[in-house]
């Protein structure tokens, strides 16, 4: 491995430890020309999440887009910032999960699993979100949808 101070490709390890949590090992390092110490840290390669999109192409995923149309979903909603950023969280393990082994997962796949999530945290967020994300084709399914959320408004109230 290069030396950070003279640029040699001849070193030995002095020392290899894995991390806490076992995901990566660091190795301390000697330069052989100058003598210089230095880490290093050996980590399983892993494959990027791709998303499948409605034309059939592929682009890795990234949760900062998703992390945006939440954002603008609970804007003004009042819910702790928080809660928002365990909510990106949550819908991000979902999808790993979702995605498996292959690690592929598709779009639409993408935005069941956060409006899973949205909806436990909040119905009007829930109703932004799911507008955009099925792209609803007709207003009936939109005011299903919203129907659906006020039953279950409704029926938080009589208990
Ligand atoms: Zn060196």
């Amino acid at each position: 491995m290069k030396c950070p101070e003279c640029g040699s490709l001849n070193d030995r390890v002095i020392e290899s430890r894995p991390s806490t949590d076992g995901t990566s090992i660091r190795r301390r390092r000697e330069c052989l020309d100058c003598g210089a110490r230095f880490t290093s840290y050996e980590k399983v390669e892993e494959k990027t999440l791709m998303v499948q999109k409605r034309d059939k192409s592929y682009e890795p995923f990234d949760i900062r887009k998703l992390e945006r149309g939440i954002r603008i979903c609970t804007d003004k909603r009042q819910i702790d910032p928080e809660v928002v950023e365990e909510l990106v969280h949550s819908i991000e393990q979902s999808i790993i999960k979702e995605a498996g082994s292959k690690r592929i997962i598709t779009s639409s796949a993408i935005g069941e699993e956060a409006l899973k999530e949205l909806y436990k945290v909040d119905p009007v967020a829930y109703v932004r979100f799911a507008s955009v994300y099925r792209s609803f084709s007709d207003v009936k399914q939109f005011v299903q949808e919203i129907e659906k959320i006020a039953q279950v408004v409704d029926s938080d109230k009589q208990n």
